[in-house]
């Protein structure tokens, strides 16, 4: 790997599929030291409603600071965790942790605020999903429904499956979102026999707002408005993205125009914000 230039972040030459086994074994060998050396960071992005600009909730984004190599992205790291299980113990304490930060959050007077956590489909098939669920639940001692689980459209792949744990998370009162929504290839007849309460509008469909992307942002909106499913847009940077989502009616946004992900306590400044108004 080499460092990325300016920054203070590494990248693979290749796709991790290209890459060495040598240069595996050593995130792997260094990722599974991580949670213990507490290497492991939640940062967290707000989640608005657009026409009132109303934090709703957030998303846990997770971070890993390498003694060496400083912060490494989870775009790069997952795809490691996911090959090397490593992403259940990992996804086991981004949840934790999540639900931890957001119990404060509720006690702190933010009682309606939700916190969305990324499942990898690894962790949302391994055997005690939902006992892991309902232990966090219980141990936070918070309101089922501010917890809200993305996941992508893959997980349709094993619809039986999908179908079983979707039910017993949505008897929990637990949220389902479909996260990168249109870059899988749900099967709508699959989507709405499914309890997903959310779908994320992809990033890649705001960027660059081209007409055809437009085209496929008011289709996503159309069908989740149809289903009877939140629809939040992704990757929120510009005032254009914002009225084109407005006019579509659009309810819910994130993305640096709102907010990047922040550590928990720029979290809680932007929050008292509110409370002084
Ligand atoms: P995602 O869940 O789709 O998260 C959205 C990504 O877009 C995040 O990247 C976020 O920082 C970035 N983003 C937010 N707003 C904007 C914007 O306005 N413009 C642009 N260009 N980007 C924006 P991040 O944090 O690097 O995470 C990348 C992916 O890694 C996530 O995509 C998710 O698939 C995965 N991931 C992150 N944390 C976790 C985790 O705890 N568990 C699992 N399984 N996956 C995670
Ligand atoms: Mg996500
Ligand atoms: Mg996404
Ligand atoms: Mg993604």
């Amino acid at each position: 790997f080499s460092k990325r230039k300016g920054k203070n972040k590494f990248q693979f030459y290749q796709e991790h599929v290209d890459m060495n086994l040598r240069e595996k074994f050593i995130i792997e060998t260094d990722l599974r030291k991580a949670i213990q050396e507490n290497q492991l960071e939640l940062f967290y992005q707000p989640q608005v409603e657009i026409h009132t600009e109303k934090i709703l909730g957030f998303e846990a984004l997770l971070r890993w600071k390498h003694p060496k190599f400083g912060y490494i992205s989870p775009i790069e790291f997952i795809p490691i965790a996911e090959e090397t299980e490593l992403i259940i113990p990992i996804g086991k304490w981004v949840l934790e942790t999540a639900c931890n930060q957001l119990k404060e959050l509720n006690d702190k007077g933010f009682s309606s605020l939700t916190m969305s956590v990324n499942v990898s489909q690894l962790q949302f098939t391994q055997t005690n999903f939902i006992g892991i669920i309902q232990n966090i639940l219980s141990d936070c001692d918070m309101s089922s429904g501010n917890l809200e689980l993305e996941m992508t459209e893959s997980i349709m792949a094993d619809f039986p499956l999908a179908e079983r744990i979707l039910y017993q998370l949505n008897d929990l009162g637990v949220k389902i979102s479909i996260d990168d929504f249109g870059t899988g290839y749900s099967s709508l007849s699959y989507l709405s026999r499914l309890p997903v309460h959310k779908l994320k509008i992809d990033q890649s469909f705001l960027n660059p707002l081209s007409n055809r992307n437009k085209t496929i942002v008011k289709t996503i909106i159309g069908l989740a408005k149809n289903l009877n499913m939140e629809i939040i847009a992704e990757g929120v940077e510009h005032e254009e993205q914002v009225s084109f989502l407005i006019q579509q009616n659009c309810d819910q946004a994130q993305g640096y125009f709102y907010g990047k992900p922040m550590r928990a306590k720029a979290v809680e400044e932007r929050l008292a914000m509110y409370l002084h108004n």
